[in-house]
């Protein structure tokens, strides 16, 4: 370097880089480092120059890569260098760049960091009760986004000019909060209104502990919508709640402190730690036997959703009532979660006895994540607050395609958007088969295209023509236009996995779920497929059976049982029941029997599948576990309790038959649950306890997928679709393969329901 210059080092770093406090910490090192220069937001992530030394640049770069700011994660960083003549300036934070495009990743909604949280608390700290204290490292982000990039201006808090002390400490690089954008204290925040009258902080909350502790329902603004919340001990309150929602049985989750967590359940280490994670999702954990929730909290469930507080406003909440709260999504079942007080007024009112609300307004609806730990991993089963939008980088598979959009499935609506760099996941949308909830879904996939400045040029959506989100893609497609493709349900579970692992090349994998429109017009759900380019082959799958009543059997187990029997037995299978008491048959209403019978005799093969939900479904009705369904999966959670229970108790419980045989027919290896049938009805003959019997489905299940990995002599299987949110399950498939040497990857990131399609329906646009 000649005397009179020095170095420039310039980043354009994207990724998750705005709303995580990165351009403070960046100043904080800059400054340490004795370097001059800027950083600043565009709408690519994060720009900033370095000015100084040579090695001391190279230490910057250094120390940036091996230790990047918290929450951040940076992807394609590349850096610039040029010699600029000698000018030491102190670093600065420059206001925000315009820049081309806008692939910026928005940051997901953290809950309150410890730091916040004892400020919170503390009597003698100026935020002392402030339900909308965060910092730079915590607080909501994607709720109360508006546009790109992530500056004060462009979200909620616009509405909140900052007091001169909030300014001071904005502007001060001593300060925590400095360059917080979701900066705010008493005098300059938000305030409370109950039932839409403002009232002091101290005041609401009071007005609303009165209201839980008097058994009645509370409407609470949350971070990414309103829930409903309410004592758990009280019978009455929770039936009208039940019924307000209109969710008679699906377990409900729970608010709580760490202290009264471990009154409720035995968390286990990593569940523990996942629910103190800033993530703060709902965790399934054991429940205590003397919990002391009534029965209409979680049913006769072994686990209890409970979650943390997210918000500072739930904090001081739960501070004041002292105990935990049921709470969940304000909504109807099935319907998008209310957001808007004045919106959403008349349906908050029809729910709840009393709203606590602020000012600060929700632009993005998103609902709790829900997640529980299996197999030594995180599982999601709701993507939501905390994780979503969820980011895949795009690396391991290079995508010089165009933008593109995937829309997903139907019940669990979600939609992924293809930028430069990453495929972006929403969060769970819920379903689709409402109207409100299929506009929800539009309306938040044209924000995020917006937001994003993109237009697909690609749309790609499930094979099933009558899903509201193929509807949907096909309507778009023409109106952009873009081009379309149709991808199969259980290619792209599978095709989720390999996303989230980075795998390319030959897959082999197991995608068992409730349901999937396949290649021959019938249900598919207990598949075994072979991956390979563009295109796949269906390696195995479950024996199909009819299920009587198409629609109708999804909402009622039994109807599965009786097209297993009917498949197995024939018209005889009334014979083989004969000696065995199983409250099965008599669980049919008298007419539907009468019914049922005319259509055997005109046979019932009209609506055939081979999914292993419904044999869930048929198995926990004939253990007389579960006749009808109010929610999906309902019969094969009560399964997995059973069975869970069973193997706490040490019962003893054999492994049954489940062979894998040969169909030369077809071409195609086909599990053939026949066997195991027979054999559950010996047990029932034998009166083993159907928990005994749940735990033995399990293992030769579990025994079934060993078979398919040792037949197709692979060292590698996928495991994707609903049916592995079955904890016991996919603990037991893993153990199994990896005594025969094979290793299972499965999604750890990505839910393993329909939730996320969408990414595998991205892998699937052919590459240019
Ligand atoms: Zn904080
Ligand atoms: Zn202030």
């Amino acid at each position: 370097m000649s005397s009179g210059t020095e170095w420039a080092l310039q980043l354009q770093l994207s990724g998750r880089v705005q709303g995580i406090g990165f351009r403070p910490a960046i100043h904080r090192r800059a400054t340490r480092l004795g370097l001059g220069g800027w950083v600043a937001n565009n709408t690519s992530g994060v720009i900033l120059e370095l000015h100084g030394s040579r090695p001391q640049l190279e230490v910057f770069l250094k120390q940036l890569l091996r230790d990047p700011p918290t929450h951040s994660r940076m992807d394609q960083v590349q850096p610039g260098w040029r010699q600029i003549p000698c000018g030491k300036r102190p670093f600065r934070i420059v206001p925000s760049q315009p820049s081309p495009g806008s692939s910026a990743l928005i940051a997901p909604d953290l809950a309150l960091c410890r730091a916040c949280l004892a400020e919170l608390l503390d009597p003698s700290n100026r935020r002392f009760g402030y339900p909308f204290i965060s910092c730079a490292q915590c607080g909501p982000r994607y709720s109360l986004l508006q546009t790109l990039p992530f500056e004060r201006d462009n979200t909620s808090f616009s509405a909140f000019p900052p007091c001169p002390t909030c300014a001071a400490e904005y502007a001060n690089p001593e300060d925590r909060r400095f360059h917080a954008q979701t900066i705010s204290c008493p005098a300059c925040g938000p305030s409370l209104s109950w039932n839409q009258r403002i009232a002091d902080y101290g005041e609401g909350l009071q007005a609303a502990t009165q209201l839980l502790r008097a058994g009645g329902i509370l409407a609470l603004q949350g971070v990414g919508g309103f829930q409903l919340l309410a004592d758990p001990t009280h019978g009455q309150a929770l039936a009208r709640l039940r019924s307000r929602k209109g969710r008679p049985e699906k377990p409900l989750a729970l608010l709580s402190s760490r202290v009264a967590l471990e009154e409720i359940c035995r968390p286990s280490e990593p569940e523990l730690e996942l629910w103190q994670s800033p993530l703060a999702p709902i965790v399934l954990m054991r429940r205590s036997p003397d919990a002391g929730v009534d029965a209409r909290v979680a049913g006769s469930s072994p686990w209890l959703g409970v979650m943390r507080p997210a918000s500072g406003l739930q904090q001081l909440l739960l501070e004041h009532v002292d105990s935990p709260l049921v709470c969940t999504s304000a909504n109807r079942s099935g319907e998008p979660i209310a957001a808007d007080v004045n919106a959403d007024e008349a349906l908050l009112a029809s729910l709840a006895d009393g709203v606590l609300s602020h000012g600060l307004r929700i632009v993005n609806r998103i609902d709790d994540s829900v997640m529980r730990w299996a197999a030594g991993a995180p599982l999601v089963l709701r993507l939501g607050r905390g994780l979503a939008p969820l980011a895949l980088p795009t690396q391991a598979q290079p995508c010089s395609a165009p933008v593109q959009l995937a829309v997903g499935a139907q019940v669990k609506g979600a939609f992924a958007l293809q930028l430069k760099t990453h495929r972006v996941l929403s969060p769970d949308l819920g379903d689709l088969s409402s109207r409100c909830g299929a506009e929800h879904f539009e309306s938040t996939s044209r924000t995020w295209m917006r937001r994003h400045a993109v237009t697909p040029r690609w749309i790609v959506s499930d094979r099933h023509r009558s899903y509201s989100s193929s509807a949907y893609a096909e309507h778009l497609s023409q109106s952009l236009p873009a081009r379309r493709l149709q991808v199969q349900h259980h290619q792209a579970h599978l095709l989720a996995v390999m996303a989230e692992h980075g795998l390319s090349g030959a897959q082999c994998g197991l995608a068992w779920d409730g349901s999937g429109l396949g290649d021959d017009g019938t249900i598919w759900g207990g598949e075994a497929l072979e991956l390979e380019g563009d295109g796949y082959r269906r390696v195995a799958t479950l024996r199909s059976f009819p299920l009587p009543g198409g629609e109708r059997a999804l909402r009622e187990p039994r109807r599965a049982a009786l097209g297993m029997l009917l498949e197995a037995y024939g018209p005889n299978w009334r014979a083989r029941l004969q000696p065995l008491e199983t409250p099965w048959w008599s669980a049919f209403p008298e007419a539907d029997r009468a019914l049922l019978e005319q259509s055997l005799v005109c046979g019932v093969n009209r609506h055939r599948c081979s999914s292993m939900g419904r044999l869930f479904d048929g198995f926990a009705a004939l253990l007389g576990v579960q006749q009808t369904c109010s929610f999906e999966a309902q019969a094969a959670m009560a399964l997995e309790g059973l069975a869970t229970q069973a193997l706490e108790r040490g019962e003893a419980s054999p492994t049954y038959p489940l062979p894998l045989e040969w169909s030369a027919a077809e071409g195609i290896w086909v599990w053939n649950w026949a066997p195991l049938l027979e054999a559950v009805l010996n047990g029932l003959g034998e009166h083993i306890s159907p928990a005994a019997l749940s735990l033995a489905f399990h293992q030769s299940l579990a025994q079934a997928v060993v078979n398919l990995a040792q037949s197709q002599g692979v060292d590698q299987l996928l495991l994707a679709g609903g049916c592995f949110q079955n904890k016991l399950l996919l603990e037991r498939c893993v153990l199994g393969l990896q005594q025969v040497g094979v290793r299972a990857l499965w999604c750890q990131q990505l839910p393993c329901n329909d939730a996320s399609l969408p990414i595998g329906q991205l892998l699937a646009v052919p590459q240019i």
